[in-house]
């Protein structure tokens, strides 16, 4: 079974919606012209709304034509990035600096087709909640919304999510059972010392050159400190100190970020991590302070849906092209806290090619519309099959 007839009718007007949401993107809980575009669609399709949820996100709520039935909630994500969009086209970003680049105007647009198509048949038994969500990107949207009672407000059985792909083919789904996207932790350290002219360091002491022994004790970390059959990264990224020449500053803060699948690694990093800085410093006769926060978690998919969902991308696109047991990515999902909340599955659909640095978060980045009807196909077959009358 192939992409739906009638969603193919309405690729173009898919296209346009999805063209008019690159043109404006807005960045995490200021979605609201967005926002307004979804309710605006939903409402025209005859869908119950809700605003407001986590702010800026939107629940429709679809009921079948053939009466009761399990409920099934679908997401997409409606945020851009603080990117300034490079790519000379018609519907380029009108908000300078920040740029769909993830690809998530094409995520809302596919969910909206689905809206538009099952709206119209309603050939099913039960509940459809299709759920807009804001600030994926760095603020947790997601876990906004299940804070503000998304599940209790609009129950559901399973949970659903869909991102984009460059580099994997335009036509295919991948789907990876199990852990999928990383937990995503990030450190705070800093390191105070005192400081002194810099050439008389032995009035001090100096946290440069604690700080140098520090970035490199954190790589024992993953090398020394954890079972090596455990997928970990540590990364410092930030590093902030002084002024000038010749003068050795106070203070130095290192920061940077942990990405793992499972708690129990968090757990080891962490601690690992807190006494590696602390034994440090006090080796410098200085102190240090560490914050350490867990921000996203492992994005997790229940391994039978899984199943079921490379079975429907099979039914839309050939059973040849769902790759299922991709590797996991250490890239981080705010959809874990849906998928930690209910059971289901968060699919990979083919953006094509990356040519032109068509690649995610970069700045001449573009969501395939070619992929707008299959990933909107996916979702009405997901719904059909799922709740079958
Ligand atoms: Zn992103
Ligand atoms: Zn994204």
């Amino acid at each position: 079974m192939p992409i739906i007839n009638r969603i193919a009718e309405f690729q173009e007007e898919m296209s346009v919606w999805r063209r008019h949401i690159h043109a404006h993107p807005e960045t995490a809980f200021e979605e609201h012209q967005t926002a307004a575009f979804v309710a605006g669609k939903l409402e025209s399709f005859g869908i119950d709304i809700h605003h407001g949820l986590a702010k800026t996100g939107v629940v429709g709520t679809l009921k079948g034509a053939h009466g009761d039935g399990p409920a099934i909630g679908l997401r997409a994500d409606m945020d851009a990035l603080d990117i300034h969009e490079t790519a000379d086209r018609n519907y380029a970003s009108t908000n300078p600096g920040k740029m769909h680049a993830c690809g998530h105007d094409g995520h809302t647009t596919m969910l909206l087709g689905a809206a538009k198509y099952l709206a119209e048949t309603r050939n099913f038994a039960g509940t459809v909640q299709f759920i807009f969500q804001p600030a994926e990107e760095f603020a947790g949207g997601g876990r906004e919304m299940v804070k503000d009672g998304l599940f209790d407000l609009f129950p559901v059985d399973t949970v659903w999510g869909m991102h984009n792909f460059p580099g994997q083919e335009l036509g295919t789904f991948g789907v990876c059972p199990g852990p999928a996207m990383a937990a995503a932790d990030t450190f705070d350290i800093r390191l105070k010392g005192l400081g002194t002219h810099a050439a008389f360091p032995h009035m001090g002491t100096d946290v440069m050159v604690a700080a140098g022994q520090l970035i490199t004790a954190l790589q024992t970390v993953a090398s020394r400190s954890m079972d090596p059959m455990e997928s970990v990264v540590l990364s410092v990224t930030q590093m902030h100190a002084g002024d000038t020449y010749n003068i050795m500053p106070e203070e130095i803060t290192l920061k940077g970020t942990v990405r793992s699948f499972k708690t129990e690694v968090q757990d080891v990093a962490e601690t690992a991590m807190r006494r590696i800085a602390t034994g440090i410093a006090a080796s410098f006769g200085m102190e240090a302070e560490i914050v350490y926060q867990r921000n996203y978690p492992a994005t997790v998919n229940d391994i039978t849906e899984s199943d079921y969902a490379a079975k429907i991308a099979a039914d839309v696109v050939g059973a040849k092209n769902v790759m299922i047991g991709l590797p996991p990515k250490m890239g981080a999902e705010d959809f874990s806290f849906m998928l930690n909340e209910r059971p289901g599955c968060y699919i990979w659909i083919g953006n094509g090619p990356g040519e032109g640095g068509c690649y995610l978060h970069n700045p001449g980045y573009d969501f395939n519309d070619k992929a707008l009807p299959i990933g909107a196909s996916y979702w009405a077959r997901l719904v059909e099959t799922r709740l079958a009358k």
